[in-house]
């Protein structure tokens, strides 16, 4: 396990202009200034990228929440991994929920990590199955995910990929959503280590494992406690600059 926690916020497809998106992110830089012990990434939409990247900060690093599989070229509509890295951008999420019920496959999420990878972007690739059955086959679907995401994918670059474990009932948009546990978490995370380290044997250790999922200030602890895992995704609450940095504030403490 690596020792630096990491705090992730995922802005999807918010908030609506550029001015609402500099004051979130000032807030939240003033906030960690003190911030020494947890890795932060936030990922706004790519238009914000430009304003975001002129605030001043060593503390937070910018991420995005998706990249193209391919280079530059005849791609309408598509931002590669190679521009998002040339720009400054260090990490990218792939494979989120939203997107894979966009008809996004694992051979699509397959490829735009390889990519990611060699353009030098760490990737987030999110897992996590749709809904719990009592036959547990729930574990299948997630082994699945992550072998043909990471199909061929390089034992030597596994120290740039972060696993984000998001079920896909416990998100904050699913209708009907169910609060995950800590010990949800904890079975998952040592399941997908299990997996990761049947592929990459030892190298497995270099994997950070994350959860996600409607995380607030109040489970947050919780989960970086007793849920096996070396970070969170926050969705919906990053939207919120003091309560994001309360979660940031309680992972800071709980890091040694
Ligand atoms: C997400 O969808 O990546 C996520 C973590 O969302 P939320 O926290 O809003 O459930």
């Amino acid at each position: 396990m690596q020792s630096k926690k990491l705090i992730i916020g995922n802005w999807k497809m918010n908030p609506l202009t550029a001015k609402e998106a500099e004051k979130l992110f000032s807030v939240v830089v003033k906030e960690v200034s003190v911030i020494k012990k947890t890795e932060i990434v936030i990922c706004p939409p790519y238009i914000y990228l430009e304003k975001l990247k002129k605030i001043r900060t060593s503390k937070i690093k910018l991420g995005v929440q998706d990249a193209f599989g391919g280079d530059v070229g005849a791609f309408t509509g598509e931002v590669s991994a190679d521009m998002l890295d040339n720009f400054g951008v260090r990490y990218t999420i792939l494979g989120h929920s939203e997107r894979r019920s966009m008809g996004e496959s694992n051979a699509d999420i397959n490829k735009k990590i390889k990519s990611a990878l060699t353009s030098g972007l760490s990737v987030i690739l999110c897992v996590g199955e749709n809904t719990r059955d009592q036959d547990h086959g729930y574990f299948n679907f997630v082994k699945t995910q992550l072998e043909e995401c990471l199909v061929g994918v390089s034992k030597n670059l596994v120290s740039k990929i972060i696993i984000a474990y998001e079920p896909v009932w416990a998100i904050s948009t699913t209708v009907d959503r169910k609060d995950a546990t800590a010990a949800d978490s904890l079975e998952m995370s040592i399941f997908i280590k299990k997996v990761l380290s049947d592929k990459f044997g030892g190298e497995v250790s270099k994997i950070r494992i994350i959860y996600g999922g409607s995380v607030n200030t109040k489970d947050a602890e919780d989960f970086l406690k007793n849920g096996g895992v070396d970070g969170l995704l926050v969705g919906r609450v990053s939207l919120d600059a003091k309560k994001f940095t309360e979660i940031i504030k309680i992972c800071e403490t709980l890091n040694k």
